[in-house]
C-alpha cells in the first residue's frame, strides 16, 4: 500500500460501507437517490479507508527499515509536523500539530520517517492521549534511544462544532521517556519547539 493514498481499495470493504453509508443518509433524512448524493457513499467510503489506513501500516517496521548508525548523540527535533486524525467517540477530525524529539544511542533514523510515524497512528480512530503515547513508544522500542519527546498541540472539531462550541480550544497532550523525564532537558526541548 502506498503510504500517501490508497491506490486500490477493497472492493467487499468498500461494497459494505457505501450500502451502510447509503441508509445513513436515509436515516438523517435525506435522498439518497437525488443527484448531489449518488456517488457520495462511495466517496465517504473511501475517504474513511483512506482516513483508517494506519490500521494496515507497521510503525516499528518503517522505524527498523530506515535504522542507521551513527554516533550523533545530541538531541534530534522534528516540530510543526501536520497532524489530522479522528476522534474515536464522535468521529470527527481533530488537527493540529506534533513536536517529536530523541536522543540518539547509538542508531538515527531518516526524519521523514518520524514524520511517518506521525501518520501511521493519526490515520486510525483516536484519542489525543493514546495517539501521543503510541509515537512515543514506536520509537523508543525501535531506535532505543537516550530519550523520547511527542507534544501534540491540536483542535478537536467534536467540541467546536457541537456540544460546548469552544472554538479556539487547544488540547496539549506529551509524553516523555528516558532523559526527558529530567526536567532540564526537557526544558531545553520546549524551549526550542517555542513552548
Ligand atoms: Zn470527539
Amino acid at each position: 500500500m502506498a503510504y500517501n493514498k490508497i491506490e486500490t481499495f477493497d472492493e467487499k470493504v468498500t461494497s459494505g460501507l457505501v450500502d451502510h453509508y447509503k441508509e445513513c443518509l436515509e436515516l438523517l433524512g435525506e435522498d439518497s437517490e437525488r443527484e448531489g448524493l449518488l456517488k457520495t457513499p462511495e466517496r465517504i467510503a473511501k475517504a474513511m479507508q483512506f482516513l483508517t489506513q494506519g490500521y494496515q501500516q507497521d510503525a516499528r517496521e518503517i522505524l527498523n527499515g530506515a535504522r542507521f548508525t551513527e554516533a550523533y548523540s545530541e538531541m534530534v527535533i522534528v516540530k510543526d509536523i501536520e497532524l489530522y486524525s479522528m476522534c474515536e467517540h464522535h468521529m470527527l477530525p481533530f488537527f493540529g500539530k506534533a513536536h517529536v524529539a530523541y536522543i540518539p544511542n547509538g542508531y538515527i533514523t531518516g526524519l521523514s520517517k518520524i514524520a511517518r510515524v506521525v501518520d501511521v497512528y493519526a490515520r486510525r480512530l483516536q484519542v489525543q492521549e493514546r495517539l501521543t503515547h503510541q509515537i512515543l513508544d514506536a520509537i523508543q522500542e525501535s531506535l532505543m534511544p537516550e530519550g523520547v519527546a511527542v507534544v501534540i498541540e491540536a483542535q478537536h472539531l467534536c467540541m467546536m462544532m457541537r456540544g460546548v462550541q469552544k472554538q479556539n480550544s487547544l488540547t496539549t497532550t506529551s509524553a516523555f521517556s528516558g532523559q526527558f523525564q529530567d526536567g532540564t532537558t526537557r526544558a531545553e526541548f520546549m524551549k526550542l519547539i517555542g513552548k
